[in-house]
């Protein structure tokens, strides 16, 4: 499907919630509902000369744009890409002397393309930029004043000759890029590297049990033939059967929270109640919360260490699989493999319990756990998890996004590796010394404690 085909989903008024998309056809697991291209989008302040400006991959090296020195490009196409994008932008860095933030930048770019295109409906769009929700009206004191900030630094960064707009406007630029920015990750999923407007993607309403899942797919242009390019964009993915009519929907949040936590959450970043089943009955809080005594002790206990957290929190608590998440994570990046992996082990048996089958967070974070097992030299259970992140990622991201590509690489190896264990225990311990000296597995982000955030990116 290319990118801007909107004709299988129909925009209609959702109860309680406004507007809505549903599908107008039946749709299967892993079916590419629509593919939309970013309305605008730029790289994060700390990663510009780290992250390829137009597809924002990560790569060891970029070629910098001579005029302002600070857009970079994985190479010439990249850089012919962007051009349209960047060419206001680029005059008006020069001539301001440094870039402004992120914001500001996104900003710009919307308005760039507005003057471009007027702020009407654009093609393969079914909602134009004027009409997204900005939710001005709901700002506390203090996103008011971050506000008032950023309209100043716009005023200051936009130049004289390009077209003016009033304050309202672009208080309502920046509005909508707070609740509809959409966070993009680099090609292997391990990185949060900058944040674009997807108009279509913002029709699509929450549900915490949601019907489909959202992907973003750096695209590709390596092929030699120019026809089997394809761009960057996101994908709404359906993760099961969708009939005609029904309404699409897609998780803002992480399902991983009780849904009282879910809805604070949602108030607070998308200013709405969530009054999906699974909060409203509370679905799923019982294991999320299961303790094996004294549940007042809860709360205490998950600051202290998981040994002592043992005899009392079920395996399916989400505090424990919180801490249990990050002691794998920790550990393996310590490359403490042996003890990271009966932790991942632990927290995707929990994960298992509580995530929809096809969650794009469980299908990667049992590709963790898999690939943690690998180094632990536990090649039976480490396959079996590479095989099933592998048909979660097979819906969730599709077989040619990079990461199932990877995983795709993994299953082959370790499928390889687990027969010749299964055949020859010795020849196996000696080839795994070579190959871990020519290590192809590689998926460890460094650990980070950042506190899970939305679907949406909003700025801290
Ligand atoms: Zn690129
Ligand atoms: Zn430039
Ligand atoms: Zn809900």
């Amino acid at each position: 499907m290319t990118p801007g085909e909107m004709e299988m989903v129909e925009v209609f008024t959702s109860e309680g919630k406004g507007r809505g998309l549903k599908a107008v056809k039946e749709f299967w697991a892993g079916d590419v509902i629509f593919a939309e291209p970013a309305y605008a989008a730029v790289v994060f302040d700390s990663l510009t000369h780290l992250v390829c400006h137009t597809c924002f991959k990560r790569q060891e090296k970029l070629h910098r744009c001579g005029q302002c020195k600070f857009a970079h490009y994985c190479d010439r196409t990249c850089q012919k890409d962007a051009w349209l994008n960047h060419k206001h932008e680029c005059s008006a860095i020069k001539a301001h002397g440094k870039a402004p933030n992120e914001n500001i930048r996104l900003a710009a770019r919307i308005m760039w393309r507005i003057e471009r295109e007027g702020g009407g409906l654009t093609e393969g769009c079914l909602v134009s930029i004027d009409d997204l929700q900005n939710h001005v009206e709901n700002f506390g004191e203090e996103e008011k004043k971050e506000l008032r900030a950023d309209v100043e630094s716009f005023l200051n960064f936009w130049p004289p000759q390009s077209q003016q707009f009033g304050m309202q406007y672009i208080s309502h630029i920046f509005g909508v890029i707070n609740c509809n920015g959409f966070t993009l990750s680099d090609q292997r999923g391990l990185q949060a590297v900058g944040v674009g407007v997807f108009p279509n993607l913002c029709l699509v309403n929450h549900d915490c049990w949601p019907n489909c899942t959202v992907i973003f797919n750096n695209g590709n242009h390596e092929a030699v033939r120019s026809m089997f390019h394809t761009q960057m964009r996101i994908e709404l993915r359906a993760l099961g059967k969708i009939s005609p009519g029904e309404e699409l929907t897609v998780s803002y949040v992480d399902f991983l929270n009780v849904s009282e936590e879910r809805r604070k959450q949602l108030q607070k970043q998308y200013y709405f109640d969530c009054t999906c089943e699974h909060c409203q009955k509370g679905i799923k809080d019982d294991l999320m919360l299961a303790v094996k005594e004294g549940e007042n002790k809860v709360v205490k206990l998950c600051r202290e260490c998981l040994k002592k957290q043992e005899p009392v929190l079920g395996d399916t608590n989400i505090y424990l699989l919180k801490i249990l998440s990050i002691a794998s994570e920790v550990l393996s990046y310590l490359q403490m493999f042996e003890e990271a992996s009966g932790y991942a082990k632990r927290m995707v048996d929990g994960y298992m319990k509580i995530y929809h089958p096809n969650n794009a967070q469980l299908g990667m974070a049992v590709m963790r756990a898999g690939v943690t097992h690998w180094h632990a030299s536990l090649i039976e259970s480490g396959h079996g998890m590479i095989c099933k992140a592998y048909a979660i990622l097979l819906v969730t991201h599709g077989p040619t996004h990079p990461i199932t590509k990877d995983l795709e690489v993994m299953r082959v190896q370790s499928e390889m590796e687990l027969r010749m264990f299964q055949q020859n225990e010795f020849m196996y311990y000696k080839m795994r010394e070579a190959a871990l000296k020519n290590q192809k597995i590689q998926v460890m982000a460094e650990p980070t404690n950042e506190a899970p955030s939305g679907l949406f990116h909003t700025k801290q």
